[in-house]
C-alpha cells in the first residue's frame, strides 16, 4: 500500500525559510518507499524548491492557479509558470471558496486546464458544520463533487481530499470512522461519475484537517483513506518528519 502525503503550507514561509524547510525534509525522507510526498509551498518558492528537489522522489504541488490564459491578470498565476515545476495543484481549498469567493464553476475551469496541462489537480471538497448537523453530507459532497468533474473524461490523472471546514486549521480533527465514511461517499460518487466497478477507481482519496503525528495512523488505517492532505503540521520539519516516520511503521 502507498499513501499519498500532500503538505499544503499556504501563506506562510519565506523563500529562505522554505529552502531550509525542504531541505531537511529532502534530506531525511529520500529513501522513503510507500510514501509518495508532494510539498505545495508558496509560489516564490516553487523554482528555487525544484532545484533542491532535482533528484529527489519528492514532488511540488501548487496550492492554486489561474484558469485563464496568459494575459491582463494582474496578481494570478498561470498554469504555464507553474506545470515545469510542479506535478500537482491544489484546487477548491475551502480557503480559496470562502475568503476569495471561488465557485464551483470556477473550480471546475481550473481542474480542466490543470489537466489539460499533465498537472493532477488535488481537488478540496467537504462540507461545513451547519451543512453537516442538517445531514446535508451526502447533497454537498454529491454538488461540489459532480461539479468539480464537469467535462473531466477520466478519473486517472486526479486526487480527491475530504476537507470537512470545521476541522481545518482547528485542532479538532474528524474522527477517523467519520472521514472514513465521507471518503467511502466519495469513491461511491467517483464510480457512478465514471460508471465504474470500485476496484476500477484508483483515484487516491485523502483526508485533511487537523492532521498530526498523533493521528495520521487511525486515519490511513481506514479502507477508503488513501492519504493526507496536511496544514499546519507540514510547517516545521519536526512534525512533518514524525508524521512520515509513523506512516512508514504502517
Ligand atoms: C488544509 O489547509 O488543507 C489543512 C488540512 O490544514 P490543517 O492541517 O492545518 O487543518
Amino acid at each position: 500500500m502507498s499513501y499519498l502525503i500532500v503538505a499544503n503550507w499556504k501563506m506562510n514561509k519565506t523563500n529562505q525559510e522554505s529552502l531550509k524547510l525542504i531541505t531537511e525534509i529532502n534530506n531525511a525522507i529520500q529513501q522513503t518507499s510507500n510514501i509518495n510526498v508532494v510539498i505545495c509551498p508558496p509560489y516564490t518558492s516553487i523554482v528555487p524548491a525544484a532545484e533542491v528537489l532535482e533528484n529527489s522522489s519528492i514532488m511540488l504541488g501548487s496550492q492554486n492557479m489561474s484558469h485563464e490564459a496568459p494575459g491582463a491578470h494582474t496578481g494570478e498565476i498561470s498554469v504555464d509558470m507553474i506545470s515545469p515545476y510542479c506535478e500537482y495543484v491544489i484546487l477548491g481549498h475551502s480557503e480559496r471558496r470562502i475568503i476569495y469567493g471561488e465557485t464551483n464553476d470556477i473550480v471546475n475551469m481550473k481542474i480542466l486546464k490543470a489537466l489539460g496541462s499533465k498537472l493532477t489537480p488535488i481537488i478540496c471538497i467537504g462540507e461545513n458544520i451547519d451543512q453537516r448537523n442538517e445531514g446535508k453530507l451526502d447533497s454537498i459532497l454529491k454538488e461540489m463533487l459532480e461539479s468539480s468533474l464537469t467535462g473531466v473524461k477520466s478519473f486517472d490523472n486526479l486526487v480527491i481530499a475530504y476537507e470537512p471546514l470545521w476541522a481545518i486549521g482547528t485542532g479538532i480533527s474528524a474522527s477517523p470512522e467519520q472521514a472514513n465514511e465521507a471518503c467511502s461517499k466519495i469513491k461511491i460518487l467517483l464510480m457512478e461519475h465514471f460508471n465504474k466497478t470500485e476496484k476500477d477507481i484508483t483515484t487516491p482519496i485523502l483526508y485533511g484537517g487537523s492532521v498530526t503525528k498523533e493521528n495520521i495512523k487511525d486515519f490511513l488505517n481506514q479502507d477508503c483513506i488513501d492519504g493526507a492532505l496536511i496544514g499546519s503540521a507540514s510547517l516545521s520539519s519536526e512534525q512533518f518528519l514524525s508524521i512520515i516516520q509513523t506512516i512508514d511503521t504502517l
